[in-house]
């Protein structure tokens, strides 16, 4: 079981993730894994830019605020962990206070640094479980993950990482003892701390479930599970009873907020299903994802992403191939660690574009200038565009594969709301229609698509059938 920000975030959500646990704990062994109280991770990211740049009382402001939060916590627990949690904060501090004197945020550090919210909300947890009566004990994940040196965005190293996990996780859950391991972070072979990315608790949780060989993987969120589109922009949502681990992992690429998109690959080879469920109302069923369906189910649900920018690339002349530009853009965009999340290219003109997480921008620029320099400075290429005024929509189902018709439905039904369509990506696994829009158009073209698709009928009547 993996417990999220809001499920973890004040001592009251604590003891409803303790329950939860208990209860199931009675029926199989449970392994769990936390991410830090909600807001802790921001909170904790932004002691170490004020300390970088020299404002210490900023940093004694935010310490202080991180320190009450947790104490708040303690002091409506009946086992106060607070001694532990005095000196995972005062090993936060002095990383905090070497940032304030180098004037600089080495990576590593800030890893090993922002891994002490999970530390802080495991250890509260665990003392608060075992003086329940229900033995836990705090794992940090750096002890049982193995990654490799991608600082800030790492990936694991199964083999390693299962030998760690069977080897310091079995004998506690052979012993009855729940282990409660930090979300997010992990370490490389020799030790050096590192994190699995924002948002990287869920993928812990499905490092661990396929490492322990889970029966299942279940996460508690805030949300009643996987919606067919995200209901602060549409009215009528519904919670989908059963996705696809694909379906699943497209959702959460393109930008719906209930799974990290990596979550899913660990589980994949072994089948093991995950349950999305809301620890705000764990009665409610959740969604299920599943390796597959037996039948198609068509589109299923709607995702809009605004945070992304619009790179265009265009050789200037006949002098430059148009698949080579696109093979020096791409290398320089995966040596920077920039994720594409669509790519279009047209055929005459050979032009490209492709659209990125505007956190990524600069990086994808300097990469790209540097990889190409000489053909910039040559005019072999056209000066780089970028567009930030845009937004992608992004239509996702198994089922939409050789169903014609569907494409054009979503077209029209954007066309008719007067919205242009700027690009458009679809793969031959035809899994996800991608559309990139005008920024202030995109949730008017969410609504048009998820209306016209029916998609909160149609996700109803399935769960109407599967009750029936
Ligand atoms: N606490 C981390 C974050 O906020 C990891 C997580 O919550 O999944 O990014
Ligand atoms: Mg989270």
């Amino acid at each position: 079981m993996k417990f999220g920000g809001t499920s973890m975030g004040s001592a009251a959500r604590m003891k409803v993730a303790a329950e939860i646990i208990a209860a199931e704990q009675k029926k199989r062994p449970v392994a769990v894994v936390v991410s830090a109280m909600s807001k802790v991770t921001d909170l904790l990211l932004e002691t170490l830019k004020h300390a970088e740049l020299g404002d210490r009382t900023a940093v004694d402001t935010a310490l202080a605020a991180l320190s009450s939060r947790h104490a708040e916590a303690c002091a409506e627990l009946p086992a106060a962990a607070m001694p532990e949690v005095e000196s995972l904060l005062n090993e936060f501090r002095r990383i905090a206070n070497g940032v304030l004197m180098l004037g600089e945020r080495p990576p590593r550090s800030v890893d090993e640094a922002i891994a002490i919210g999970e530390r802080l909300s495991s250890s509260i947890l665990a003392t608060y479980m075992t003086a329940s009566g229900i033995p836990a004990r705090a794992v940090n994940g750096a002890d049982v993950i193995v990654t490799d040196a991608v600082f800030g965005n790492a990936s694991p190293q199964m083999d390693a990482t299962r030998a760690k996990c069977q080897q310091e996780l079995l004998p506690d859950l052979h012993a009855g003892v729940v282990p409660i391991v930090t979300g997010f972070n992990g370490a490389t072979a020799d030790g050096r701390p590192t994190t699995l990315g924002r948002g990287g608790s869920d993928f812990s949780a499905s490092i661990l479930a396929a490492a322990l060989d889970a029966q299942e993987l279940w996460i508690w969120t805030d949300v009643d599970g996987i919606m067919t589109a995200d209901p602060r922009l549409v009215k009528d949502v519904a919670v989908l009873e059963e996705v696809t681990y694909a379906e699943a992992a497209e959702l959460a690429y393109n930008g719906a907020k209930v799974l990290h998109p990596r979550t899913l690959a660990p589980l994949v080879a072994k089948q093991i299903p995950v349950w999305s469920k809301n620890s705000f109302a764990p009665h409610k069923p959740g969604t299920k994802i599943v390796s597959h369906f037996d039948e198609p189910k068509g589109a299923r649900a709607v995702t809009s992403m605004s945070n992304v920018a619009l790179i265009s690339m265009e050789p200037a002349n006949a002098l430059l191939s148009g698949t080579r530009l696109m093979a020096r853009a791409l290398d320089a965009l995966a040596l920077a660690n920039v994720e594409i999340l669509v790519f279009t290219s047209s055929s005459y003109r050979q032009s490209f574009c492709f659209l990125i997480r505007k956190q990524d921008l600069t990086a994808a620029l300097e990469a790209l200038e540097a990889n190409l320099s000489i053909e910039l400075a040559h005019g072999y290429l056209k000066p780089v565009e970028v567009d930030e005024n845009v937004g992608l929509l992004a239509v996702v189902g198994e089922g939409m594969r050789g169903t014609p018709g569907l494409a054009g439905r979503v077209f029209t039904a954007i066309s008719r709301e007067r919205v242009n369509i700027i690009a458009i990506a679809q793969g031959s696994s035809e899994l996800t229609i991608g559309i990139i829009v005008r920024l202030d158009k995109l949730d008017l073209a969410v609504r048009a698509v998820h209306e016209e698709c029916q998609l909160g009928k149609l996700a109803q009547t399935g769960q109407l059938s599967a009750q029936s």
